[in-house]
């Protein structure tokens, strides 16, 4: 009997040996590779003339207009020359479209002379500008396709750098993407926006606070990112990984992640060299990674960079997980980024550590040491509290995913209910300071703004709330719902211009009562109180799992989008269209256009993994049973003629054939469900996926899991839990 895929890669793998040692850092020390395959500044001012040079670091550091054309021809000569001493013969203008992930077309800088040879040019005008063709991206109706250009445009402030690739290297450019009418069509350009409206009003309360130093504010982040490693040869016999990157069936293994003995436990040898090797390649381009570790469920780990500017941290993550899924290869290996790979066990996120910083290093979040800094603390973090009560329907949608809505409000990630965790130091800080306005009322000490010394916040040293989608982390909040194949750049879109909306309005009340000629102190305190009052709904301390945060939250009138269908409404909800438009963020036609794009995006992924499961349930997991009951039944037959009691062997037969029949109908209506004409827009028809498609595809999975506990083993075509998880 030939062996099932299965038993195959089950053999492959164990009698596989891997290279593991293919880096030497005592050849090659970490501080010589970091940033080696970077146009950063030291290649800058080492390769530029001083003028364009100072130019350049203007823009970069302060979001100064690059105006002169000669700057951009000189950057480029100086970009070539660099590139292609690192072996380049390409250049590629990289941008994210709204797929979630990233795009790039290359072209040579060969230039034919017209005397039979040839030149390497690359001019400005191609530094500055891209024409891709761009009619099959998603654009949700901003570009018809007679009009389809869209054009890429050079981020300055996200430097460029190589990509080795086998035979040659490419000078990889980050750009925006726009239409021909100047609309984002991408997720770098609102981000960028993004941080340019929430740096002005920053600098107005800084100001108040005396600081005329500072001339621009950003925010930074450090995401921390989840992944599972399998074995190739596991995947390769699952079609639902390859085209769906989760498993669409699976039982439940024996050994889950109860035994709690894999969080931070030891790391295996294969992984570990696989990790070794991603990090190698991150630090050659410039990616700060810090810190990896076992995760809590069987073959999961955790990567995690310092934190920098939010352009380059988006950039460098989405840079990070194509790294991470290139490099798994050469260690037979698999990089499962989705949120959910398999059910039942832990999924990956993606924890958003924000915080807002200074030009000059100071970060906004950081709670002093005197009353000065502690005051200028209070105000910034009040201002993210309100941000978050006032918006939380936009911080859910910008998590929502087909994918993410396997963990969002499962037992083991933050809930779908948006709510902040600020620990029992900084909640006892935000009592003081509401009670101030209630003297009478409530008794003891109450906190004075500017005179108070505050206590000392610890630094959450590991998670303490876990639980929590939103956390105050000692010095930076933790947007913890994100999930593991997001681009950060939408999440962080939301975050900064909420917390722009609410600077603005604390800046605004703070600056007239200042003007009237009230001291600033006396000023916030008497408007923190009330933003505290109307805001603190949205925050909450304990356990987000549990029963009686969800009855809670609903008391305190907090949205619960259990949903991505539930959610993507709110993209064009009267209150974010106003939000983004008064921020220059996004303009009321690119919210519907993106509003299209993720309701046809989960149209479309419902629809692969509905079809992929017909497929496999037809083709993979009916014959296998189906060769099961025939073994029974012959078996029955036999032992019949030879005049044993066959009675339980029947029970066996019963139960298989009526679970093959329940398969074989849940397989028919799932087919039916899919299989229709769909009618009315993107979002409608999202709701049908939702309604009869995906509760269509749970009643399939759960008898064809419960086949997986009867057919016999032998016959068992797909890799199973216990083996994908287990086998390393
Ligand atoms: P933990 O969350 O376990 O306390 P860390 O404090 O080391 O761990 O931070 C986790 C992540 O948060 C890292 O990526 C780190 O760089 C990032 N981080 C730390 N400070 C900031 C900040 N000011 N802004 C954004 N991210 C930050
Ligand atoms: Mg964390």
């Amino acid at each position: 009997m030939s062996a099932t895929a299965r038993q195959s890669a089950i053999q492959t793998i164990a009698t596989t040996t891997h290279q593991l040692n293919r880096i030497s850092f005592k050849e090659k020390s970490l501080k010589d590779l970091f940033g080696s395959n970077v146009f950063n500044e030291a290649e800058q001012k080492a390769r530029l003339p001083k003028p364009i040079f100072k130019a350049l670091q203007k823009t970069i550091k302060q979001g100064a207009q690059l105006t002169d054309p000669a700057i951009a021809d000189a950057v480029a000569s100086a970009m070539k020359d660099w590139a292609i001493e690192h072996g380049a013969t390409h250049y590629t203008h990289l941008f994210q479209p709204l797929t979630g992930l990233t795009a790039e077309k290359h072209d040579s800088f060969l230039s034919p002379s017209g005397d039979g040879t040839a030149m390497a040019e690359f001019s400005g005008k191609e530094l500055v500008k891209g024409e891709p063709d761009a009619s099959s991206f998603p654009s949700g109706g901003l570009r018809a396709t007679f009009e389809a250009r869209g054009y890429t445009g050079w981020d300055p402030t996200s430097p460029a750098y190589i990509r080795e690739t086998p035979n040659g290297t490419t000078l990889v450019i980050p750009t925006v993407f726009v239409s021909w009418t100047g609309e984002a069509l991408d997720k770098k350009t609102p981000l960028l926006r993004s941080m340019e409206a929430i740096s002005p009003h920053a600098l107005r309360i800084l100001r108040l606070f005396g600081n005329t130093e500072a001339k621009k504010v950003f925010t930074t982040v450090g995401p921390e990112q989840e992944y599972f490693l399998i074995d190739k040869n596991f995947y390769y016999s699952r079609p639902d990984l390859i085209n769906c990157g989760r498993t669409l069936f699976g039982a439940k293994p024996p050994k889950g992640q109860e035994l709690e003995d894999q969080y931070f436990g030891t790391i295996p040898e294969r992984v570990i060299a696989c990790m070794a090797d991603c990090e190698t390649e991150m630090f050659k381009l410039g990616i700060p990674v810090k810190t990896r570790h076992n995760e809590v469920a069987p073959s999961q780990y955790e990567i995690a960079p310092i934190f920098e500017d939010s352009n380059l941290a988006t950039d460098h993550n989405q840079l990070c997980m194509d790294v991470m899924r290139r490099t798994a290869e050469k260690y037979g290996l698999v990089c499962l980024l989705h949120e959910k790979p398999f059910a039942g066990i832990n999924g990956s996120g993606k924890h958003n550590n924000w915080s807002m910083s200074t030009d000059t290093g100071e970060n906004l979040l950081n709670p002093g040491d005197n009353p000065h800094d502690n005051a200028q603390f209070l105000v910034f973090c009040v201002a993210v509290i309100r941000a978050v009560a006032k918006y939380p329907e936009l911080l859910r949608v910008s998590v929502a995913s087909a994918g993410n809505d396997h963990r969002l409000g499962a037992n083991e990630a933050p809930p779908a209910i948006i709510s902040i965790f600020l620990g029992d130091q900084l909640q006892d800080i935000m009592d003081q300071l509401e009670a101030s306005n209630l003297k009478s009322t409530k008794q003891g000490g109450y906190m004075e703004v500017g005179v108070s010394v505050l206590p000392k916040l610890p630094r959450d040293a590991g998670d303490r709330n876990r639980t929590s989608p939103f956390a105050f982390t000692g010095n930076k909040f933790e947007f913890r719902a994100v999930g593991s194949s997001f681009s950060i750049g939408g999440p962080n879109v939301v975050l900064n211009t909420i917390v722009a909306e609410s600077l603005d309005f604390i800046a605004t009340k703070l600056e007239a009562d200042v003007k009237a000629g009230k001291p600033l102190n006396k000023a916030i305190q008497d408007l923190l109180p009330g933003i505290l009052k109307e805001s603190k709904k949205v925050i909450f301390n304990g356990n987000g799992y549990s029963e009686e945060w969800h009855k809670e939250a609903e008391k305190r009138g907090l949205p619960n989008l259990k949903s991505t269908v539930d959610a993507i409404p709110q993209i064009i909800s009267k209150a974010s269209i106003e939000l983004f438009s008064k921020y220059k963020v996004l303009t009321e036609k690119e919210l519907h256009s993106r509003y299209e794009i993720f309701s046809e995006k989960y149209v479309k992924e419902i629809t692969i993994e509905a079809n992929m499961m017909v497929h496999m349930a037809k083709t993979m997991i009916l014959p296998a049973a189906v060769r099961y009951q025939g073994e029974i039944a012959a078996s029955v037959n036999a032992a019949k003629a030879a005049g044993v009691d066959v009675a339980g062997q029947l029970d066996e037969l019963k139960t298989l054939a009526s679970t093959i029949a329940k398969f074989q109908a849940a397989t028919k209506s799932l087919e039916h469900a899919v299989d229709h004409h769909a009618g009315g827009d993107a979002y409608s028809h999202a709701k049908y996926m939702k309604e009869k498609v995906v509760s269509g595809m749970e009643s399939l999975r759960v008898l064809g899991d419960a086949l997986e506990t009867i057919v016999s083993d032998d016959l068992w075509p797909l890799p199973t839990y216990r083996e994908m998880l287990f086998i390393k």
